[in-house]
């Protein structure tokens, strides 16, 4: 089983106090037979616990987060869970009165402060502590398990060895598998497989990169034969509908497949960028063996190169300006003539964060590809910074030489 861990608290990071409860928590999992997986400290900081959390039941089966589970205003944890989840925070009665019981046994005035502690996220149970004031919990979350203790060591320790432990399974390996897709955006991915989320036994999820689209599968059970058979139906059912969408999976990346594509036809390609500068040629080239469709590319960044190295003609850059649809299909055409290639790619954009106008806004991209029987371009609105923009660029422009090709194929 991989267990994350999450060790939450300003002090782990500004102060440089060690993160024992991390270190006592693997040691402890290992000792289970489970396998910790990643461990991270965060800042008291909801979006940023929250953003942890979200990351982290993606890919492990349990994730633990220790600390900021006190009442005071650093405390965020229970905060970032619901808001990870998205599920609201439910004061418990039962557990408000013993608290208040305990505070009153130990002589002390219960606060509203004192409150907050009997919160919990909607479905969660309670772990008792019996050392401390706040108690845990755990609470199941897209099919993963999140156990929330608290940060004094004493208490974690105490809550782990007593409630947690005995919740530790002995179960067979999940299988999994991820899918990816690319020229697609995550909501119209979302859209195609969103009955899937609720597969029994399974846990389907969706996670947007620059590189594309990913589609996380896995699928739990006591025989792994029988789980690795409805591993691949359930591949199956989504592959059908993604078709041409769904470029591969695991280890694929888009460059190898569209590279091996561009082998198997024979064919080679060649680049003129301008608003991602070499990027996807660097893309291209990341695959070993390359050079056999790869012919080269230019970096035409001034209007001045565009027209000296890809031949885009002066009067085309001040009718439509240099970000545009004609300049692309000139870029295009100017690195599959100059270049010597089968395929030409030209890319022109604005990627920010100055320079955007109201017609052609930051993020707007136009892709172009040219070959023998394949044209085709592609006008892009891309969200992100600087950086995400270029390297979206470059996935949806490997993407269109891709399904070029498969149209010819
Ligand atoms: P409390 O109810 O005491 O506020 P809490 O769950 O809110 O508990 P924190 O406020 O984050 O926990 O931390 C309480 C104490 O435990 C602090 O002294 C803190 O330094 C220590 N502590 C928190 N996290 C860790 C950690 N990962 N490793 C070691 N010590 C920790
Ligand atoms: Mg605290």
């Amino acid at each position: 089983m991989d267990v994350e861990l999450i060790a939450v608290g300003t002090e782990l990071l500004d102060l440089g106090r060690p993160d024992t409860n991390s270190e006592w928590l693997t040691e402890r999992l290992q000792r289970a037979g489970a396998r910790v997986t990643a461990r991270t400290a965060v800042g008291d900081d909801v979006p940023r616990i929250a953003g942890q959390l979200r990351c982290a039941l993606t890919s492990a089966e349990w994730v633990i987060v220790s600390g900021g589970l006190g009442p005071t205003e650093d405390d965020r944890t229970r905060e970032a869970i619901a808001a990870a989840l998205d599920v609201p925070l439910e004061r418990d009665p039962a557990m408000l009165t013993a608290l208040e019981s305990r505070f009153r046994g130990h002589g002390r005035p219960f606060s509203d402060a004192q409150r907050v502690q009997a919160d919990r996220p909607r479905g969660a149970r309670w772990l008792a502590n019996a050392v401390g004031i706040a108690p845990g919990f755990v609470v199941e979350a897209r099919g993963a398990m999140l156990l929330a203790l608290p940060g004094v060591p004493a208490e974690l320790r105490a809550i782990f060895d007593q409630e947690v432990a005995p919740l530790l399974p002995r179960r067979a390996p999940r299988q999994r598998r991820i899918l990816k897709i690319a020229g697609r955006t995550e909501s119209w991915v979302d859209e195609r497989i969103r009955d899937l989320y609720a597969t029994p036994d399974a846990v389907v999820t969706i996670l947007a990169r620059p590189e594309g689209i990913e589609i996380a599968l896995q699928v739990q059970g006591a025989d792994p034969e029988e789980s690795r058979t409805r591993l691949d139906e359930l591949d199956d059912r989504i592959a059908r509908r993604l078709g041409r969408d769904l470029y591969g999976r695991d280890e694929a990346t888009l460059a190898a497949v569209t590279g091996e594509a561009l082998r198997r036809a024979g064919l080679t390609l060649a680049t003129a960028e301008s608003c991602t500068a070499g990027l996807m040629a660097g893309a291209v080239t990341d695959v070993p063996g390359s050079s056999a469709w790869f012919r080269g590319g230019l970096v035409a960044y001034s209007d001045d190169l565009k027209v000296a190295l890809a031949g885009v003609a002066r009067a085309t850059l001040a009718e439509h300006g240099a970000v545009s649809a004609a300049v692309a299909r000139e870029l295009a055409r100017g690195a599959r003539e100059r270049c010597g290639a089968d395929i030409g790619v030209g890319i022109t954009g604005v990627a920010g964060p100055a320079g955007g106008t109201p017609m052609k806004p930051v993020g707007r991209v136009y892709v172009a590809v040219e070959g023998e029987g394949a044209r085709t371009e592609r006008e892009l609105s891309l969200g992100g910074d600087r950086d995400l923009i270029r390297r979206r660029t470059v996935t949806y422009a490997l993407d269109l030489v891709r399904r070029a090709l498969l149209e010819t194929a």
